[in-house]
């Protein structure tokens, strides 16, 4: 068995880690993340559109943080790609990704940042959340505090995040669904889908959401929202 037990609560969980993939390993969320989720997935219906503000602004982040670190070691920049964002839609399939040529994230990374929180605005949300129980779970909550990478669920049934840190000589990627307990972490063995560095996000949208990967609406989206993001965004749709 390849799965990391974080918790023994999980034996009662369903596992997806494919236990044929021996670099696959299975971690339960932090509970305060699984709150979070099951709120996410079953009492946020309004406000969904700003995954894609928190999305971005994640790449953007990612992006701010590679340009900072390579002033003192430009050598991170020696796959030279273009610092940028780019947002492919797949509306046939109801698939968006969002990539970007940041800083990525090592394995440990992926444990720190996306199974935990560590994001003070997520505290604050649920702690806000908390406090005003009665008016319901709600979207002007969600959008003032934002929710950071988890608003991935408002819309999607599966996100994977497939990453690469110029620390790590490997790329890793992430995989999660909407309402489980546990997440899990393998190393990236296709070909195709290695990068030189960054992070491409992939959202297996929802049935009701699937309307999200038309590329208008992620412009006009972008537009809206991520209007002083310092680096390009780029949207194309896949050919179908
Ligand atoms: P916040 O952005 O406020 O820290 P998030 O939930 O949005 O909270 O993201 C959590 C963490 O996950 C980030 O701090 C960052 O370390 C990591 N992360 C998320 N998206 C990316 C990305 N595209 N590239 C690199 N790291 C990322
Ligand atoms: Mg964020």
């Amino acid at each position: 068995r390849n799965s990391i037990l974080v918790s023994n609560r999980h034996e009662s969980t369903a596992t997806s880690a494919d236990t044929s993939d021996p670099t696959c390993e299975e971690f339960e969320y932090q509970a305060e993340v699984s709150r979070l989720m099951d709120l996410i997935v079953h009492s946020l219906y309004s406000n969904k559109e700003i995954f894609l503000r928190e999305l971005i602004s994640n790449a953007s982040d990612a992006l701010d943080k590679l340009r900072y670190l390579s002033v003192t070691e430009p050598k991170l920049l020696k796959d030279a790609v273009d610092l940028d964002i780019r947002i492919q839609t797949d509306k046939d399939n109801g698939i968006i990704t969002i990539m970007d040529t940041g800083i990525g994230m090592t394995r440990q990374e992926l444990v720190d940042s996306l199974g935990t929180i560590a994001h003070s605005g997520t505290a604050k949300f649920l702690k806000a959340l908390k406090e005003s129980q009665e008016a319901g779970a709600d979207s002007t909550l969600i959008g003032q505090f934002g929710v950071g990478f988890y608003s991935s669920f408002l819309v999607s049934d599966k996100v994977v995040v497939s990453t690469k840190s110029p620390k790590s000589d490997k790329q890793y990627v992430w995989e999660g669904e909407a309402g489980a307990s546990s997440y899990t972490i393998r190393e990236e063995t296709d070909p195709e889908k290695l990068i030189p560095r960054g992070t491409h996000l992939t959202l297996y949208l929802k049935h009701d959401d699937k309307g999200f990967a038309h590329p208008e609406r992620i412009q006009k989206l972008v537009k809206n929202y991520s209007q002083f993001v310092s680096f390009p965004i780029y949207t194309w749709q896949e050919k179908g």
